[in-house]
């Protein structure tokens, strides 16, 4: 039986792949714009990165990574996400040691043991960014708008920004008591899931898509009451200047995202277009997790967009069509002579700049030139024994079918000739 690809993991073909081209092209030019450097980080890390960063009673940790021994007995991981390799990368490559501040994009994929389903699978693919080294509420503000943005060049101009503010060590503290009594009180109606969290992780149950837990959540104590001063302010500077920047945004208090070391300023870009699987895009801010890994103690924020959902909303939209690429020019060559030739002919097209595809399995001129019109070319060379003996190529128009003797001498102006 033949082998397939494992469940949840997708193989990308054309037309669709260039919109992810699109999509990431897209992404390098407006993140150099803001000063983001790419970074290239490996897929596989060592397990107890994870687990140290994403935190141990995280759905992710717990129940979702691709995690195995290897051959010395060492717990490897593939990577569940972004961030931590890239936080791990900055510190072991020091480059906090001159200057603090950096930023940095990655794009690739991601793995997680989850249940496939539409828009959610076992491997994906993030885009993403991290900024190092900077406290400043406006870059939370700058990051968020340059994700907007990022969607909006896109033609996505209808996703829903949401933020919240997780607040600190200081004072989640004290609000993760006050809600843990509040579910306590509430056992008899929460889910499975939920019951588990209290004891681990209650704050996820802010965000439990049970219809039980979500009525008992509007009720709930909200963490804006017990933000501390700095909290607040930092908060309030984020949206002000999100403001300024002129993104449309909401505030959500139930906004916790899946992973342990999101501090303050969290967000979620959301989409009411592809049913459960709603978000395309998150991050936050994680000021402890550099020293948590052992570097210095420098503040960091980051998001990741997720490409399938992303790519999925495109093509729904139909903000771009993936359209498979046609070469400009079709060689038809007869005999071993015209080959010769031909590949003298494409090479200087090549030279260019254009797209040249040469026929070498076609047995009769009919056969090349229905080939020429399913892959949509505009024009078609074509030379045979005849041709090359009177020193010529025949050039036609697809269009209009009109077709002239150019004589070899004269291939160099080409590519003027078929430009107009
Ligand atoms: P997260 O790292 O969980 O904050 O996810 C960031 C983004 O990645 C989400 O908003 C999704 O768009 C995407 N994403 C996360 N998990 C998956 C998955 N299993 N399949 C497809 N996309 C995902």
């Amino acid at each position: 039986m033949a082998i397939k690809a494992l469940r949840g993991m997708n193989d990308i073909f054309s037309p669709e792949i260039h919109v992810w081209q699109l999509v990431e092209d897209h992404a390098r030019k407006l993140f150099a714009l803001y000063g983001y450097e790419e970074v290239r980080t490996p897929v596989l890390e060592e397990l107890n990165l994870f687990v140290r960063s994403i935190g141990e009673t995280t759905s992710i940790v717990e129940k979702e990574m691709y995690s195995f021994v290897d051959r010395k007995g060492k717990a490897l991981a593939l990577r569940p996400e972004g961030t931590a390799s890239i936080v791990r990368a900055y510190i072991q490559n020091e480059r906090a040691q001159s200057d603090p501040v950096a930023r940095y994009y990655n794009i690739g994929p991601m793995y997680r043991y989850e249940r496939p389903q539409q828009g959610r699978y076992r491997q994906f693919h993030q885009i993403g960014a991290e900024v190092f080294g900077i406290a400043n509420p406006r870059i939370d503000a700058e990051m968020i708008h340059m994700v907007d943005q990022f969607f909006q060049g896109l033609g996505i101009d209808d996703l829903e920004i949401e933020l919240n503010s997780l607040g600190c060590p200081i004072c989640r503290p004290g609000f993760t008591k006050k809600f843990s009594e509040y579910l306590d009180s509430h056992q008899s109606s929460l889910c499975e899931d939920c019951h588990r969290r209290t004891q681990k992780n209650p704050l996820r149950a802010l965000d439990c898509k049970q219809e039980t837990c979500m009525t008992l959540m509007k009720e709930a104590p909200s963490i804006q009451d017990d933000l501390c001063d700095e909290c607040e302010g930092h908060f309030d500077t984020v949206l002000t200047h999100l403001g300024h920047l002129g993104s449309s945004f909401s505030v959500n208090h139930k906004i916790v995202r899946g992973l342990d070391y999101y501090l303050r300023t969290t967000f979620e870009f959301t989409t009411s277009q592809l049913g459960t699987q709603n978000a395309v895009a998150g991050g936050g801010r994680y000021d402890g997790l550099v020293r948590l890994l052992g570097g210095p103690n420098v503040p960091g924020i980051g998001f990741a967009v997720g490409m399938e959902r992303l790519i999925e909303l495109i093509l729904l939209k139909q903000k771009i069509t993936p359209s498979v690429l046609a070469p400009t020019v079709y060689g038809i060559a007869m005999g071993d002579a015209a080959h010769e030739l031909m590949i003298q002919v494409a090479q200087s097209l090549r030279r260019s700049h254009i797209f040249v595809e040469i026929d070498y399995e076609g047995q009769s001129l009919k056969a090349m030139m229905r080939r020429a019109d399913r892959r949509q070319t505009p024009w078609v060379v074509i030379m045979g024994d005849e041709e090359v003996n009177k020193g010529i190529f025949i050039l036609r128009n697809m269009g209009t079918k009109e077709q002239k003797e150019i004589p070899m001498g004269e291939v160099q102006q080409l590519p003027q000739r078929i430009k107009t």
